[in-house]
């Protein structure tokens, strides 16, 4: 279908839950039952595939998927001729070498000479590479971290997020080569229909993404402070002020990043701010 763009997601595991949600604050609705491996939105011309996140890089590439959400690690490892749109900052993880506890880490010259058991080849081939370490390399599809535990490697190249499954296996992480967080790829050869769907949607994604990031903060000032408030969340354009029913205090509204509001309200609350709220923005164009 060439008036409809065609995009790839998890079908379950650490990414599924994120993309689907974006898609769905993306305003677009669809069905997605258990066991569906392809699903059509009723209200945007978009239609799902619902994939192991290993086959997704390849499905954007060979153009059976315009579109596809996948981790960078795995967008790395299969090394398929993609184009990145966009981070979508979900499934952040890294990928790391570790070691049995007991071992003493003198650096990364410690793996010269080692075998390594990882999913990763490519990635960690790479970084060996450029470190100048000479390793043997064990491609296994799973279960990376029992490796050294049963004589299969000394040391392992794994995702890692809290550590506690390294922990839980007796192993230590000694080096971090990988950062990855999930992405928005397309295929290269996208046809002009096609392109004008997939902008459409990475403006709504935009949008969501740009609301996640600030707040809605209303509070209460007296008069004398405005222009020191106002400095302080200044907002998109500028705050909205509105007098209050008690003479000489006003309601300020404006919008303000999250970060930079926990590193303002100090100075809010010094020059009089009260009544503090602070809501969430469900979109944001600017
Ligand atoms: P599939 O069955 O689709 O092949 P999988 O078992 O290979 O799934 P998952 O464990 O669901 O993969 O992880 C998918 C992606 O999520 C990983 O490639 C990585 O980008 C990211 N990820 C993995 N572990 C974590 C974690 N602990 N926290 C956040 N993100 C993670
Ligand atoms: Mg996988």
């Amino acid at each position: 279908m060439e008036n409809s763009i065609r995009i790839a997601v998890q079908k379950s595991g650490r990414l599924s839950e994120e993309s689907l949600k974006l898609i769905k604050e993306c305003g677009i609705k669809f069905y997605n039952g258990t066991g569906k491996l392809k699903s059509t939105a009723t209200n945007f011309p978009i239609e799902f595939l619902f994939l192991r996140d290993d086959d997704i890089p390849g499905y954007v590439a060979d153009g059976v998927a315009d579109l596809g959400i996948v981790g960078e690690n795995e967008l790395v490892e299969k090394d398929k001729d993609v184009t990145v749109l966009k981070k979508l900052g979900f499934s952040k993880c890294r990928l790391s070498l570790a070691i049995p506890k007991s071992e003493t880490y003198p650096g990364i010259q410690y793996f010269e000479g080692k075998n390594i058991a990882t999913s990763y080849p490519k990635i960690l081939g790479d970084y060996l590479k450029t470190q100048q370490v000479q390793a043997e390399i064990h491609e296994i599809s799973g279960s990376v971290e029992i490796a050294p535990s049963i004589g299969l490697a000394e040391g392992i190249c794994d995702i890692v997020s809290s550590g506690s499954t390294l922990m839980m296996n007796g192993l230590k992480e000694v080096e971090e080569i990988f950062q990855s967080e999930a992405v928005l790829i397309s295929n290269r050869g996208l046809s002009g229909e096609k392109q004008q769907i997939v902008q459409k949607l990475l403006f709504r994604m935009d949008a969501v993404q740009k609301g996640k990031k600030n707040k809605y903060v209303l509070l209460n000032a007296p008069n004398h402070s405005l222009d020191t408030i106002v400095s302080l969340i200044p907002g998109m354009r500028s705050p909205t002020i509105l007098p209050l029913a008690e003479a000489g205090w006003s309601s300020v509204h404006s919008v303000i990043s999250e970060d930079q509001f926990w590193e303002n309200i100090e100075e809010l609350r010094a020059a009089g701010a009260q009544g503090i709220l602070v809501v969430p923005i469900e979109k944001m164009v600017i």
